[in-house]
């Protein structure tokens, strides 16, 4: 029984030929004709002002950061169940993570429950838009606007999602996107940032450029370039645009496969779930999402454990996701404690991900679906 990975990348067409050509052009470093063809397609795609590709989800995060001048003794408000780099790229500068609950259904930040977290320290709110199901952007954005506090979506699962027809990446001053191995569009290993305010526009540029006013000096507006501000190396290689521009290109068709795959678990494990009293994902009906995975909630953690088991000896690799950060290690040195964020916690034990990838087989597919619904949990 061939094994079924939870995860494979899979070339979604010309990679071979751009990667060639980026060779060919004899510029490997990054901001050449690929790196600008990613940018504006995804400026135009999401309707923003300017998309700077990056070498992570995790940079751009950080840049983030530092655009936002965030230092010690700020606090950054985030949800718990998250990727750490939500957390680590404000934590690097010196910033205090307060953690908020998740909804119980689309397991996004618990939007209910944000204001009273919001004080004078505040330098950000953060936002993941769990699975690419929007967060609740009318209710976070007010709150926000109220006190004068940017919004930064984390959109590394969301790249075309839409809440309420308007683009996921495109409601905070700044959003972040991935491009590694394991999201809908890759590159390996990639990201860019979202600047949706314009105050934002310059700086950023600088910051992704060690610092330096190096795309003035290409813009023709200055005659040397040299050191402005702090700042690091956030440019990838044209190697690695040229990849991710031919994974862009057809990206509608990466995702009515992905939206196909989606919707196959979701028929075929409804009567499955309701019998075995696990959850499938909530979509609300105003938020349109990216079909980034397909999870299953199940009852208890013993029960995903059983599940996850169950499936591995079938040949097939399903996956449990966040634990949850105030927890950890470093969460708990901020005082967290277990029972702190009880969704969450519910969450980071009951949760698993089934195999989902722009590869995956329709007989792939059968076999997931006819191995999970032989559960009996
Ligand atoms: C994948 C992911 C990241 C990190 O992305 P990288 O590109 O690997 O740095 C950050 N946040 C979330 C929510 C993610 O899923």
């Amino acid at each position: 029984m061939p094994y079924i990975p939870f995860n494979r990348p899979a070339l979604a067409g010309r990679e071979f030929d751009y990667v060639r050509q980026a060779i060919d052009n004899m510029h490997l470093s990054g901001n050449g004709p690929f790196t600008r063809q990613c940018q504006t397609l995804l400026e135009q795609c999401l309707g923003v002002p300017r998309v700077l590709l990056t070498t992570s989800c995790t940079h751009a995060l950080e840049m983030a950061a530092l655009l936002l001048d965030v230092r010690p003794g700020d606090e950054v408000v985030l949800p718990s169940f998250t990727f750490v780099s939500t957390a680590n790229a404000f934590v690097l500068r010196g910033a205090r993570p307060v953690f908020i609950d998740v909804r119980p259904d689309t397991f996004n930040l618990d939007e209910t429950k944000l204001e009273n977290l919001i004080t004078a320290r505040t330098k950000a709110i953060v936002v993941v838009h769990y699975a690419g199901v929007g967060c609740e952007m009318d209710a976070i954005l007010k709150i926000a606007g109220k006190h004068g506090v940017p919004v930064v979506e984390d959109n590394a699962h969301g790249l075309l999602g839409r809440y309420r027809g308007k683009s996921l990446g495109t409601f905070g001053a700044l959003a972040t996107q991935s491009f590694h191995e394991t999201k809908n569009i890759t590159c390996g290993e990639g990201g860019a940032l979202v600047v949706n305010h314009p105050r934002y526009l310059d700086r950023a540029e600088i910051i992704r450029e060690k610092g330096t006013d190096r795309h003035r000096f290409f813009k023709g507006q200055v005659d040397k370039y040299t050191w402005v501000d702090i700042g690091s190396s956030y440019l990838p290689s044209e190697i690695q645009a040229a990849f991710l521009y031919a994974q862009l290109e057809v990206r509608d068709e990466i995702q009515v496969r992905r939206r196909g795959i989606w919707e196959y678990y979701a028929e075929h494990l409804r009567d499955w779930s309701d019998s075995a009293g696990v959850r499938l994902p909530v979509v609300p009906a105003h938020c349109e999402q990216s079909y980034h995975m397909f999870y299953l909630v199940a009852p208890s953690l013993t029960r995903r454990q059983a599940l996850i088991q169950h499936l591995a000896q079938q040949g097939i690799n399903s996956v449990f996701h966040y634990q949850p950060l105030h927890l950890s290690g470093m969460g708990r040195q901020y005082g967290y404690r277990t029972g702190d964020f009880p969704v969450t916690e519910r969450a980071g034990d009951c949760l698993l991900r089934l195999p989902f990838h722009n590869a995956l087989t329709s007989g792939e597919l059968e076999r997931v679906v006819a191995a999970v619904a032989s559960v009996r949990l």
